[in-house]
């Protein structure tokens, strides 16, 4: 990546759409040469998020108390409703340093149904939510194109071309609000069409707007990826979000034995990944001591990547 000094909304900012998209076409002709060897591995910070639900705490206020105190600054919260909780949110975040890092799925329908009706409903949700995304500031909107259990869906080829055709709409949309729809690829017992970085990533490449990204989710990489470092290279300058959590029962990172993220890390350090990496789990035991003791180790790994 050669846009070292800005985050990608920063950049989408700072030079509009058309030359981001101009950009991303030269980075997606030549994807070998958009990664560079990293200077040094300080120059990329650890920014780690929670999930409203991962975070401590009875009220919201009392989760941002927690966040800060442990030097967390990113809290992504669900896009069920969220339009009615935009006041409620940005009141919340005044005088905080934690921001919103993503917004986490919360849109109704599916864009690879057969059923037109289903592919409308997914669009016009998802455009609400992108909404309340830009206005809270929040990187993106998780989006999965479709679940094993929505179905009729179309046959793969046919469904890629359509979901693509949607997708052109929801960048725009979504660059209107200064954000984006960021692409989650499941494992294969949740999704059969996107299991994996490289696929979304080129998907976003073929989409070919600001507005589209993806992620990766270390939990269901580990059933889907050869290797943490390859996919997450694969996502290069499309990766906007990142998902963890322990890698055999989903839980918060460390409670499972050999919990490792190092070669990811590493992978993350060299295409300057700057956005967050937000748990997505569930946890084994108290929440107020081991989300501190997994934050602590992921430090701890980072360092070592
Ligand atoms: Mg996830």
């Amino acid at each position: 990546m050669e846009n070292k000094k800005n985050t990608r909304r920063e950049f989408i900012k700072r030079v509009g759409a058309g030359s981001a998209l101009a950009a991303i076409s030269t980075h997606a002709a030549f994807p070998a040469f958009s990664v560079k060897k990293p200077k040094k591995t300080a120059d990329v910070a650890l920014n780690l998020g929670l999930q409203e639900g991962v975070t401590p705490g009875k009220t919201l206020n009392e989760k941002l108390d927690f966040l800060e105190a442990n030097e967390v600054y990113g809290l992504e919260v669900g896009g069920g409703k969220l339009a009615s909780r935009v006041t409620e949110i940005q009141n919340a975040l005044q005088n905080r340093k934690v921001k919103i890092s993503a917004i986490c799925a919360g849109f109704s329908g599916w864009l690879i149904a057969t059923d037109e009706n289903e592919r409308k409903k997914c669009i016009d949700t998802s455009k609400v939510i992108l909404e309340a995304a830009g206005a809270l500031g929040s990187y993106g909107m998780i989006l999965v194109p479709g679940f094993n259990n929505q179905q009729p869906s179309f046959p793969f080829v046919e469904a890629r071309a359509i979901l693509i055709d949607q997708l052109k709409e929801l960048g725009e949309f979504a660059v209107k609000n200064k954000t984006t729809i960021i692409l989650e690829p499941l494992n294969r017992k949740e999704a059969w069409f996107l299991r994996q970085v490289a696929d979304a990533a080129a998907i976003c490449r073929d989409v070919n707007s600001p507005g589209v990204t993806c992620m990766g989710d270390f939990w269901h990489m580990t059933w889907e990826e050869t290797d943490d470092m390859g996919a997450f290279i694969s996502g290069q300058l499309y990766l906007n979000h990142v998902h963890i959590a322990s890698r055999k029962t989903r839980n918060t990172p460390g409670e499972d034995e050999g919990d490792n993220y190092i070669t990811g890390f590493k992978a993350l350090k060299m295409i300057n990944y700057k956005h967050f990496v937000s748990f997505e789990c569930g946890s084994k035991g108290d929440k107020k001591v081991v989300v501190p003791a997994a934050l602590k180790l992921l430090r701890e790994q980072w360092d070592l990547a």
